[in-house]
């Protein structure tokens, strides 16, 4: 049975980034109340939330004081440690679990349970020491790719190796007890699917997205992917069967390779929006931070259709550059909508803020969102 929380009473966000400033508004378009918790004051949720809390993850008196002052919990930031979860747990209501959360923000984890449930996944190793990488890459063969297990986003702490001598100077640049090492991937294209459960086990998947990635940073996203119909249909079945196997309540994103084949491999699950999801903001019926709030308040999940062919691109810090983008220059593009989240300082690599341009036909929409980026410079 699920427990409704209905428009009106509030919900709590742990996590105060851009995906949690999308779901405050989603949540506030709605009607929730949002509260919003983040070590920094003046966070990008914090900005639109009605009440910001700013404490250490780790303190666990404020994370039970603000547990207390809302109905439900969710979370658009993995790293919040065991111990804040399972306090909160026990006095409100965390969608997704804390158990989901346990698998899918260690990448040791997340491989061994994906691989042990039959999901295709590249071929993966524990490593404790440089010897054991160095029989790892024997087992692997070269090119491969190691991994910290945890705290890595956006490429950082990963590391590829093209010959065995390489191994102990990327042990050393890692500089973790513990590590994975993956077979590399000959990928023809990253995808992913983001997907949504809710509390009676009805499972909605957006169409796939297809990314494109500059320094190991998300780029730019097209949806839906260019990829044959068939294929997508196995994405999207891929994606709903690990969500009902983790049995997660929320949204769970799912990035996939897809190598030349036609086969998919899973890379990495992520239970929350994700960045590649951005898009279903503006092109969808219901965005994916929508449905992240219907599935935690136990709301009825809402349609996922897709209106318009879409393309998304991040606007990073390097934008900032010269001075302040040119953002006439992209609001000029009539179909092109700028999302900025609010973050006081620009630095290289950081997520500013992105855009979305919609069109005709996904290449469309790609050059469009493109040639509105680069007119941020004019
Ligand atoms: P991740 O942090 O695991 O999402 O990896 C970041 C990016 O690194 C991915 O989007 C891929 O472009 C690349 N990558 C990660 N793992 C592999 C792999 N096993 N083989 C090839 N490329 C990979």
């Amino acid at each position: 049975m699920a427990s409704v929380i209905p428009p009106g009473r509030t919900v709590g966000i742990l996590g105060g980034g851009q995906l949690g400033r999308m779901f405050a508004i989603a949540a506030r378009r709605m009607g929730y109340r949002v509260h919003a918790f983040d070590p920094t004051s003046d966070c990008p949720a914090g900005q639109v939330a009605d009440v910001e809390v700013s404490a250490a993850y780790d303190d666990i008196d404020a994370a039970l004081r603000f547990a207390r002052d809302v109905d439900v919990v969710t979370f658009e930031f993995e790293n919040i440690p065991a111990e804040t979860l399972a306090a909160i747990a026990e006095i409100r209501p965390v969608h997704p679990s804390p158990q989901v959360l346990h698998i899918a923000r260690h990448r040791l984890r997340e491989k061994t349970f994906l691989h042990d449930n039959g999901f295709p996944v590249t071929r993966f190793r524990p490593v404790h020491s440089v010897d054991e990488l160095q029989a790892a890459l024997c087992e692997l063969g070269c090119p491969a790719v190691l991994k910290t297990v945890d705290f890595g986003y956006d490429g950082k702490g990963q590391a590829r190796i093209d010959k065995p001598e390489q191994a102990a100077d990327a042990w050393r640049t890692m500089g973790r007890l513990v590590g994975i090492l993956e077979a590399f991937v000959p990928f023809a294209k990253e995808l992913s699917v983001i997907c949504a459960r809710g509390q009676n086990g009805v499972i909605a998947t957006f169409p796939v997205a297809e990314n494109c990635h500059q320094r190991h940073i998300l780029d730019v996203t097209i949806a839906p992917a260019q990829i044959p119909e068939a294929t997508a249909r196995q994405a999207a079945n891929l994606a709903s069967a690990i969500a009902a196997k983790l049995d997660v309540v929320g949204v769970l994103a799912v990035e996939m390779f897809l190598v030349g084949d036609g086969k998919l491999l899973v890379n990495e699950l992520a239970p929350r929006p994700h960045n590649s999801g951005h898009y279903t903001f503006d092109a969808c019926v219901t965005s994916q931070f929508e449905q992240q709030l219907r599935a935690a308040c136990g709301l009825p999940l809402g349609d996922v259709t897709q209106l318009r062919p879409a393309a998304m691109a991040n606007l990073l810090g390097d934008l900032w550059g010269n001075g302040e983008p040119n953002w006439l220059a992209a609001l000029a593009f009539p179909d092109v909508k700028l999302h900025l989240y609010g973050k006081g300082e620009a630095r290289p690599g950081r997520k500013m803020g992105h855009l979305t341009a919609l069109a005709e036909t996904t290449q469309q929409a790609r050059n469009l969102v493109e040639r509105a980026r680069s007119a941020l410079l004019s």
